[in-house]
């Protein structure tokens, strides 16, 4: 395996958020990206992805662009639906560390600090007013062909990521299949300023007064704008409702007789497609160019920061030569189970919102009645599961033990390193974090695992010890970070000498007892989809 980062180039198409935060994430890693858009610069579009979850936003973390849009952003964790204006059920997410469960603000906010970013990046290029309408794959190579104001431009790549939106232009190009269907019902969604006297958490009714045997959903945005969604009758014509006041008579039924602006407003069908192939040759696809669900639990942005995490840990890999070629195909393994998973969970909310049959909507409806009337009913009302990292349980890099904590994104708990606090995410992101809790007795075996792999620069090794307890002389491969959370212990200590192995996506490897009986290479092998890491890689020089 080789190193051939510095000379390599990802071409990526679309500036849209997946676009932008996998050319930060690549320029993280030391990799060299082009950002092809065929609009002449960032526009404006609404709030469109409203709300980010508290784990996609630890990508943006590891990028340094989470803090102003966590700072500027609504967080809530407090989900209310209502069932004809009387509010039913109440859900509590729990408090938690680092950003919290739901950030609100608008995609383009998120778009704009991204931007900032790799427009200050020396291994990043954006190129606006260049439109892809070709390309051509060669066994190492992708060229693209890129439309100008002025020329037709050809680029080459080591390999493409298309970030080019649900309507794909590589989609189309490749004649990949994306399965799905798009939804016969339309939605009209607006940014509205006002005042509106309301908590500023996640409000969802079933049949209001003001949407008769429909749904609406609110969502508070910063600068007192909320984010109202309507599902349609098959008649409503908003165009015609503008212009003759019943537009106005409608936004006042919800927020009543208060002055409001309307900052964008715009109708949409959704879909609940899943590309067919992920990965084809050395093209990806992610984002909504990869996928593309309704907007009820927030799945679209969300599960497209995830894609791009995903895949930019694994091009650093392979380009720095710490992992074969194969590591690239377990992209579409995880992110199209992924997907897959997010279609089930949207399907499932849709048919209950959109009931697809006379008699389905009977049910639903009979459901909704003795839910007013039975606490216990509450339960089969589906008001849209909010999105949540997946856990890739399947995946061919995960360690097979039964551990619980084998696939998932990784839990957060407060650690001392030097003294000061942060989190234990924070050590994640730029390579494999092996990292060990537990008696200090196992830090000796520990630190003979780490020596096997001396000379591997793709993994660092750190052991967690309570704040204030003796630990001595600490081998010079081994950082040392402190804890005093009972938290802590509970989140994360499974055993007495627990190691677990966070990739750069923040996912868990692997979850193991340190023994004698262990093999450190095995498991980074398995992690990064090698057979072993090569002797002279993994071996102290
Ligand atoms: C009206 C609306 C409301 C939405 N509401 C929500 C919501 O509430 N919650 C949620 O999670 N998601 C929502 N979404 C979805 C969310 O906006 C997307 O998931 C998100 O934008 C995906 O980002 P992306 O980077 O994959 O694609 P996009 O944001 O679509 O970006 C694609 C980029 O590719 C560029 N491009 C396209 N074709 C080419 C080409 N041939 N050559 C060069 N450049 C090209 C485009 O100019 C664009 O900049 C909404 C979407 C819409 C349209």
């Amino acid at each position: 395996m080789i190193n051939r980062a510095e000379n390599s180039c990802i071409g990526i198409i679309g500036a849209g958020p997946i676009g932008l935060a996998l050319a930060a994430r690549l320029a993280g890693f030391g990799i060299k990206s082009v950002i092809l858009d065929r609009s002449a610069h960032l526009l404006p579009k609404g709030s469109k992805a409203c709300l980010i979850q508290g784990d996609a936003l630890e990508v943006l973390d590891k990028i340094g662009c989470a803090d102003p849009i966590a700072e500027e952003g609504i967080h809530w964790r407090t989900a209310r639906t209502y069932i004809r204006n009387v509010e039913r059920i109440t859900q509590e997410f729990p408090e938690r560390a680092g950003y919290g469960e739901f950030v609100n603000i608008s995609q383009y906010r998120i778009e704009q600090e991204l931007l900032a970013w790799v427009e200050n990046h020396s291994l990043v290029q954006v190129c606006w007013s260049h439109e892809v309408i070709g390309y051509n794959q060669g066994k190492n190579q992708v060229t693209v062909t890129a439309k100008t104001p002025s020329i037709e431009k050809d680029f080459n790549f080591d390999y493409l990521v298309a970030c080019d939106g649900v309507g794909s232009t590589m989609r189309k190009l490749t004649g990949v299949k994306f399965n799905g269907y798009t939804h016969k019902d339309r939605f009209l969604i607006t940014d509205i300023k006002a005042n509106i006297p309301l908590t500023k958490e996640r409000h969802f009714h079933f049949d209001p007064d003001f949407n008769r045997g429909r749904q609406l959903v609110m969502h508070p945005q910063p600068n007192n704008i909320w984010r109202i969604d309507w599902q349609l009758s098959p008649d409503a014509d908003i165009e015609a409702e503008k212009a003759n006041g019943k537009l106005d008579a409608r936004i006042k039924a919800v927020i009543g007789d208060i002055p409001y602006n309307i900052e964008w407003l715009s109708t949409y069908r959704f879909n609940q497609c899943v590309i067919e192939k992920f990965k084809i040759g050395n093209i990806f696809f992610a984002g909504d160019a990869a996928h593309s669900f309704p907007p009820y639990g927030s799945r679209g942005m969300n599960s497209g920061l995830a894609d791009a995490d995903n895949l930019a840990w694994k091009m650093a890999a392979v380009l720095k030569g710490h992992a074969d070629e194969s590591l690239l195909d377990s992209y579409h393994t995880e992110r199209f189970d992924a997907a897959q998973e997010n279609l089930r969970v949207t399907e499932a909310t849709i048919k209950f919102m959109v009931p697809p049959t006379p008699l389905k909507r009977l049910v639903r409806n009979i459901k909704l009645s003795l839910s007013v009337l039975w606490k216990g009913m509450r339960g089969q009302v589906d008001h849209g599961k909010m999105t949540q990292p997946y856990t890739y349980k399947q995946s061919a890099l995960i360690d097979t033990s039964d551990s619980r904590f084998v696939g998932q994104f990784s839990p957060d708990v407060a650690i001392f390193v030097d003294g000061k606090k942060t989190r234990l995410r924070k050590l994640m992101g730029q390579s494999f974090l092996c990292f060990y809790v537990g008696e200090l007795q196992g830090l000796a075996e520990f630190s003979k695992q780490a020596e096997l792999l001396n000379n591997y620069a793709n993994v660092t090794f750190v052991a967690a010890f309570p704040v204030g307890d003796e630990i001595g002389q600490v081998p010079d491969n081994i950082d040392v970070v402190r804890y005093d959370d009972i938290l802590f212990f509970e989140t994360l200590k499974c055993g007495d000498r627990s190691m677990y192995v966070f990739r750069p996506d923040s996912h868990i490897a692997s979850h193991n007892q340190v023994s004698s009986g262990m093999d450190i290479n095995q498991i980074i092998a398995c992690a990064s989809g090698c057979e072993a890491i090569p002797v002279d890689m993994a071996k102290a020089s």
